[in-house]
């Protein structure tokens, strides 16, 4: 068994502190030693010491080792004083020790338990509550801020008195060639016609060869020697045992190891390799007309014996403007039937939205009559 080391307590009606564990009453207010919890000095239950950190542990002699015991204290129900283990009758109001049940860890228990259930039932701290609060005017301001921005975005530039200074459109239709090509690859196209083939490195294969015997350095942890350590726990009666534990220290090895490995070899695989030649489509030139009036057609198409007209065919509408300072300013339309609508001369309004930066042509009340775009 270990040593029997010293416990305090501090006297809960008085607030006297550091009372030595061997003592049962207050020195100073004369109260019998009650609802207590014995602690040690420089040091504490279940903390953990090295054998050379022991110098001011306070042990008790053999003789008061003797006196005091390993066992806790009973607690007497009827006047809540704290007995000896071996006081048959409570020293303090006499009651019999059969008449009480618990002892001074049951009691610690219980205690503990009622402050746990007090703290559980404390209502939350107003901190949380306080920080929501002082952060609403600034998410107020945030919103207002981005509903602003929603609504400038969504205002528009408006350009009025304008005229119709020019008209002009484009149409055009491209033309592919049908050309042989010759190429090169691993396999013919549908369509394509073998010229020559050969075989060529297509990739390399990891193939295993042979096995070689590597040493290899590894490490391991072994038990060096034990070291002592010790601990401390409330023997419940004004003194607390030292226990004694053996800990292993360790040290690194080294050795070195034989490992057989795999050894490969890399292997090129050959496949067949194709020249083809294939007629591709190929877009070679376009067909264009061109205007600057109402009257609008498609080019005529002249192809070639190894020609034929591709896609997409493409028709632009453009009209120009000129601003009160005589600023012109090329629009296109998309549609022609809106474009034959306008005239040279018309007086018109265009309107630009300045989030997406779409322009309409508008009307008095500024009604979107015909999507407008910077000619390109
Ligand atoms: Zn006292
Ligand atoms: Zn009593």
């Amino acid at each position: 068994m270990g040593r029997t080391v010293m416990g305090y307590w501090d006297c809960p009606v008085c607030g006297s502190k550091g009372i030595a564990g061997n003592v049962m009453n207050c020195p100073a207010c004369g109260r019998a030693r009650g609802d207590v919890r014995f602690y040690m000095k420089d040091g504490a239950e279940n903390t953990t010491r090295e054998a050379d950190e022991r110098g001011d542990i306070e042990y008790l002699t053999e003789e008061q080792a003797q006196e005091i015991g390993k066992n806790p204290d009973w607690y007497c129900s009827f006047c809540n004083s704290l007995n000896k283990d071996h006081a048959a009758f409570c020293t303090n109001c006499g009651a019999s020790r059969e008449s009480s049940e618990s002892n001074y860890f049951d009691q610690l228990k219980k205690r503990q338990e009622a402050e746990a259930a007090e703290q559980a039932a404390q209502p939350q701290p107003q901190a949380a509550q306080a920080k929501k609060k002082s952060r609403l005017p600034l998410l107020i301001l945030i919103a207002a801020v981005i509903i602003g921005l929603i609504v400038f975005m969504n205002g528009s530039k408006t350009q009025g008195d304008l005229t119709v200074t020019a008209l002009s459109w484009t149409r055009s239709i491209p033309i592919e060639q049908n050309i042989q090509y010759t190429e090169e690859g691993w396999t013919i196209p549908q369509g394509g016609t073998e010229v020559s083939r050969k075989q060529a490195l297509h990739h390399y294969d990891q193939v295993l060869d042979h096995y070689e015997d590597v040493e290899v350095q590894r490490s391991r942890e072994v038990i060096d020697h034990y070291e002592t350590y010790y601990t401390y726990t409330d023997n419940g009666n004004g003194s607390f045992s030292e226990v004694e534990h053996q800990r292993p220290v360790y040290r690194t090895e080294y050795y070195t190891e034989t490992e057989t490995r795999p050894v490969y070899r890399s292997v090129p695989r050959y496949q067949t390799y194709y020249t083809y030649t294939i007629w591709r489509w190929t877009p070679v030139r376009e067909s264009t007309s061109s205007g600057s009036d109402h009257s609008t057609f498609w080019p005529e198409l002249i192809l070639a014996e190894d020609e034929r007209e591709g896609s997409p065919r493409t028709e632009r509408y453009f009209f120009e403007v000129q601003d009160k300072k005589n600023v012109l300013t090329t629009w296109q339309i998309e549609q022609e039937a809106d474009w034959q609508k306008i005239n040279v001369g018309d007086g018109l309004t265009i309107s630009t939205q300045r989030g997406s930066g779409a322009s309409w042509i508008v009307d008095e009340k500024g009604n979107k009559l015909v999507r407008v775009y910077p000619a390109r």
